[in-house]
């Protein structure tokens, strides 16, 4: 089969590989129907996850359909559509158990990063039934791409926020994840939701879906501007809670400095270089933070409200490219090529 690996110097490239095959009872083997190309993904070329292993198969986003399942595998049988979880988790652990998935004493992220990932034509997937979410008949595979990985993240990072019916939520950055995280957000009912990004185009879109009520382009301003504007948009307070979605260069100072007192802050950004968390600042401001690393196990939650047609990440779409042209694709979304939000990668 073809497949998309990486020399862990930061080049990749399509060769050849066995198809994976069942080695441990809880495994399935999944047909990718579709998959598609994370900012992580790009963190791993940039050596920014020293676990990463050279030579695996990169990609840990996609859907697609059951060939195998182990006979561990009871709830799932070739044949069955399937979205797939970023991570991979035991579900018996002492933190597995609690729902914390990312910190699983037998997994975590391991797809694409220390085994082999989706960016291939067949995937082992360990932990099968954990891992696995049916695909409902009346939802695309496109439809439920993001659900494992992106959609996992902004439902983690909007729940750890603690969103309430009338609260102002910031999201700093309108990525794929910020956006995700303002459509999970909404499901709450916040009074207003504040979308910042250098991007204008990001915020365009994040206003004209109806995921934003106010954006805000921090570019060319000081971090003093930002935070005034935010305070003249929520009582002088300052946001409820602030979903950092960006890991720019200033956007953890943004964070904490946009929160109101005793607002939540969540990190769900993952930064390529250490932050300053300047103590003295914020004394009395009584800020909790929260850091990132997703526990993706909330997908059948998200797959009922896609569904439900209360989530809709079509918008996130910005081009398709056959598995045979993934190269061109990593380029395009590398460079936001016009834009590019998030690029499909088809059989
Ligand atoms: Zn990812
Ligand atoms: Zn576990």
């Amino acid at each position: 089969m073809k497949a998309l690996v990486h020399d862990g110097y930061g080049t990749i490239a399509l060769v050849d590989r066995p198809r994976p095959r069942l080695v441990e009872p809880g495994d399935a083997i999944v047909r990718v129907t579709r998959s598609t190309i994370c900012t992580s993904d790009l963190h791993i070329l940039r050596g920014a996850v020293p676990r990463a292993l050279p030579d695996t198969v990169l990609g840990h986003e996609f859907v697609g359909v059951v060939e195998e399942a182990g006979l561990g595998v009871t709830s799932f049988s070739p044949g069955d559509r399937v979205a797939v979880s970023c991570e991979t988790f035991c579900g018996e652990c002492f933190f597995c158990r609690r729902g914390w998935v990312n910190n699983c004493e037998h997994g975590g992220w391991l797809l694409g990063c220390t085994i082999d990932g989706c960016q291939a034509e067949y995937v082992r997937v360990p932990y099968a039934e954990n891992a696995l979410t049916r695909i409902p008949d009346g939802v695309s595979d496109e439809d439920a791409l993001f659900v494992g990985d992106i959609l996992a993240t902004g439902w983690w990072g909007a729940r750890l926020a603690e969103v309430e019916p009338g609260s102002a939520v910031a999201v700093i950055g309108a990525g794929p994840v910020g956006l995700t995280t303002m459509m999970c957000a909404r499901l709450a009912g916040p009074g207003r939701v504040i979308a910042l990004d250098v991007d204008e185009s990001r915020l365009a879109l994040a206003r004209e879906r109806g995921l934003a009520d106010v954006v805000i382009n921090p570019a060319e301003k000081n971090l003093d501007e930002v935070e005034a504007i935010v305070r003249e948009v929520t009582s002088g307070r300052g946001a409820d809670a602030v979903i950092e979605a960006a890991g720019g260069e200033d956007t953890f100072e943004m964070a904490w400095r946009i929160a109101r007192p005793n607002a939540v802050v969540v990190l769900s950004a993952m930064y390529e270089r250490d932050q300053v968390l300047p103590l003295p600042q914020m004394y009395g401001k009584n800020l909790t933070f929260k850091t990132g690393g997703v526990d993706a196990c909330g997908l059948g939650e998200v797959m009922e409200l896609i569904a439900a047609g209360r989530l809709d990440t079509s918008l996130l779409i910005s081009r398709r490219y056959p598995l045979s042209d993934i190269l061109e694709a990593y380029r395009a979304f590398e460079a936001r090529e016009d834009g590019c939000l998030k690029v499909v990668i088809t059989p």
